[in-house]
């Protein structure tokens, strides 16, 4: 950044520390902040209207000589009515209060422009509150153009204690200072064959345009300002990526292992996407630098088989294989799936949990390689774990954990390769804000035995249909979920609510049935417990908050239900589905919805393809709700919107990463501006991937 648009806010003429203040609450406190402060919208008071031709419920700007005040008095209150007019005809200009540099302003014989949207009242024309200025001279007959008149006129968003004409007066500033240090960054090549415009005239159109953008639309001055921001964060995760490709790890050839074999032995084919995805992964880790892939398959699609087959292609090239899952039931599931499925291999699996880290014979067999294949939780990257030779690490439900806890697995081996899986769908454009760092395989087939889930929303009124259904499925020997998601905000709240659900189901409702209750405020092993002998078939419901959410195989229970599903989010609602239909049982989902049933939820009813329903989400609730709190490393976009303009990202992406294919390190004298440009905004972050 240059000096000059560093430069603290409050010194720009005008502003002060008591303004500065207010737009720090608006995030601007360098003169770049402010220009980076956008209109909303745009006033055209270019024309100026003649009285006779005003017309009621529109804007119009016009200049006036003020012919009478009176002041109105209501009890302590006064307003104030100006009868003002140009030789065509006259308007009445009205205000609530009567503040005296009101009053002076508008004294008899002077000459005021005036905006405002004009009013049809009493069988008069008024505007009420309008935005004025007081004309002290006429050039030919006309009012000088000034910021807030005779031009298309910014319209900002407002906070308290700051006026449109505050913030005009000071943008007109901010503008005129920092023109002359706006270097545009883009290659020059790329900016005039893309025509876009420079930066200098695009910050100047965009505060103070000499045309007036048409409403919603996005002129090709605010286009080129969100093409830069786009364009240069695709740069910055390019460069990562390109960084990772630097990173060394272990050719691991397929052919040496015994893939075939143990494809051979599965009980069922591959899908051709989780063929396709595991043809990436072998290319991935037939080269000599680490893999970075993640694959996005929706809950069932068959992820945890290809995870397989990859251990099997490092075990064969003599390498381990560390497959981290977020929950110690959904390790024990993995251990279990791969002692059935690997025999034909030879490769010995082993789980780690917390429970057995400190097992000196389990410590010994990761340490001597004896241990291929070992599958645990968070105690897989703890200190006291020793690998012989790790190869390949392997993360399912990626976003349950952070980047540092991957990176310390990952730096447990000499350059390992690292394969991460997520079931929560993310839409392409979010992907490639996200991860366009990673390389993305998804699996959006199903394995063709799938039944479908039969999805319904209920009304509260017609809860006995619920459980009439409920039991149903009891008498046939199947399980159920109740879901009773929590609002943080009034978690303790909420939570007696799902508890009393409980003690009412299990007196009242189903008083012959055993009913469980699982939250998550109990201990993980006492979670872990209660999973586990329902999963044993000791309870027939399960009533549960969302921390069910995760990966949890029961086949034998075929219903869930979920309680105040406009709690949640779509994507959130279908990981909650996923957790039946799992077996050869046809199962069944019921939202039990307030009174008010949104379309919404009816997206459920329709659809089971996880990637429709996330666009779907991320379009209802937008980036920041869809990605929810916990995981909103979604970095902040100044201007651009990554829906709105999805056609900007993309072409910013592909620019992006041409310009990386011939220039990989941006050394090319026409790419020096924008690296550096780069390097600044992305400071702390590829610090932070360089060091671990
Ligand atoms: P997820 O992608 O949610 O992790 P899993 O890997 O747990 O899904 O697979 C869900 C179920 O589907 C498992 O019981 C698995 O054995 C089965 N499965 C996986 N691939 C296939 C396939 N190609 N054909 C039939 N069943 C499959
Ligand atoms: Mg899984």
């Amino acid at each position: 950044m240059s000096d000059v648009l560093s430069t603290d806010i409050q010194f720009i003429k005008g502003v002060g520390p008591k303004l500065a203040q207010v737009l720090s609450k608006k995030g601007i406190s360098t003169l770049e902040d402010a220009l980076y402060f956008l209109p909303r919208t745009y006033e055209d008071r270019r024309r100026i209207t003649k009285c006779r031709d005003l017309k009621p419920n529109q804007n119009a700007t016009v200049l006036v000589k003020v012919a009478s005040q009176r002041e109105i008095r209501l009890g302590r209150k006064a307003r104030l009515e100006v009868v003002a007019g140009d030789e065509t005809g006259r308007v009445m200009l009205s205000w609530f209060h009567a503040y005296p540099t009101l009053k002076e302003d508008f004294t008899e014989g002077n000459t005021l422009v005036c905006f405002g949207e004009v009013k049809f009242f009493r069988g008069i024309l008024q505007i009420n509150h309008p935005e004025y200025e007081l004309i002290r001279e006429l050039e030919k007959g006309k009012p000088k153009a000034s910021l807030n008149f005779g031009r298309v006129v910014p319209v900002y968003s407002e906070t308290e204690g700051l006026h449109q004409k505050t913030i005009r007066r000071m943008m007109g500033e901010v503008v005129k200072l920092s023109l002359g240090s706006l270097d545009d960054s883009l290659p020059e090549p790329m900016r005039t064959r893309l025509d876009l415009p420079t930066l200098r005239t695009s910050f100047k159109e965009v505060h103070f345009p000499e045309e007036c953008p048409k409403e919603n639309e996005v002129s090709r001055f605010l286009k080129r300002i969100i093409f830069e921001e786009f364009f240069i964060l695709q740069l910055g995760l390019g460069l990562k990526k390109h960084h990772q490709k630097t990173d060394k790890a272990p050719i691991l050839k397929s052919s040496n292992s015994k893939l075939t074999q143990f494809l051979k032995s599965l009980p069922f084919d591959l899908t051709q996407d989780q063929s396709l995805a595991l043809k990436d992964i072998e290319k991935d880790l037939e080269r000599n630098f680490a893999m970075s892939r993640l694959v996005q398959g929706d809950v069932g699609s068959g992820k945890t088989v290809v995870a397989l087959a990859s251990a099997v292609i490092a075990g064969g090239n003599g390498y381990q294989t560390a497959l981290m899952a977020p929950t110690e039931l959904l390790a024990q599931q993995h251990f279990r799936t791969a002692e059935k499925l690997l025999p034909e291999t030879g490769l010995v699996p082993l789980v780690l949990t917390h429970s057995n880290a400190s097992d000196p014979d389990v410590q010994d067999s990761i340490r001597t390689g004896r241990a291929q294949l070992v599958i645990g939780t968070h105690a897989l990257f703890q200190k006291g774990v020793k690998f012989h030779k790790l190869g390949l690490v392997i993360v399912d439900e990626q976003h349950r954990f952070g980047v540092e806890q991957r990176n310390a697995l990952v730096q447990k081996g000499e350059g390992a390769h690292l394969l991460m899986m997520t079931a929560t769908p993310i839409p392409r454009t979010l992907a490639f804000t996200l991860y366009g760092d990673l390389d993305l395989t998804l699996i959006r087939q199903k394995p063709a035995n799938r039944i479908p889930v039969f999805t319904s929303v209920l009304r509260d009124r017609e809860r006995p249909k619920l459980y009439a259904k409920i039991r149903e499925r009891l008498q046939r020997g199947e399980q159920a979920y109740i879901i009773y998601p929590l609002i943080e905000a009034s978690e303790k709240l909420e939570l007696k609510s799902a508890t009393e659900m409980y003690e009412k189901l299990r007196k009242e409702i189903f008083p012959n049935h055993s009913v469980a209750l699982l939250h998550g405020k109990m201990k993980a092993d006492e979670k872990d417990r209660i999973l586990l002998e329902f999963k044993n078939k000791q309870y027939d419901i399960l009533v549960a908050t969302t921390v069910i959410e995760v990966g949890i195989d029961v086949p034998n229970s075929t219903l869930i239900a979920i309680e105040h599903p406009e709690r949640l989010g779509l994507s959130q609602l279908h990981q909650l589905r996923g957790r039946v239909g799992r077996g050869s049982l046809k199962s069944e989902c019921i939202l039990v919805a307030d009174a008010f049933v949104t379309e919404r939820l009816k997206i459920m009813e329709r659809s089971e393809d996880g990637f429709e329903i996330a666009e779907e989400d991320l379009k209802l609730r937008g980036p920041g709700e869809f990605l929810g709190t916990r995981q909103s490393g979604l970095p902040g976009f100044r201007v651009g919107h990554i829906l709105r303009d999805s056609h900007l990202l993309n072409l910013a992406r592909e620019e992006a990463l041409n310009l990386l294919e011939k220039d990989p390190n941006l050394n090319a004298s026409e790419n020096k501006k924008i690296c550096l440009l780069v390097e600044s905004r992305w400071k702390d972050k590829l610090v932070r991937l360089k060091g671990g």
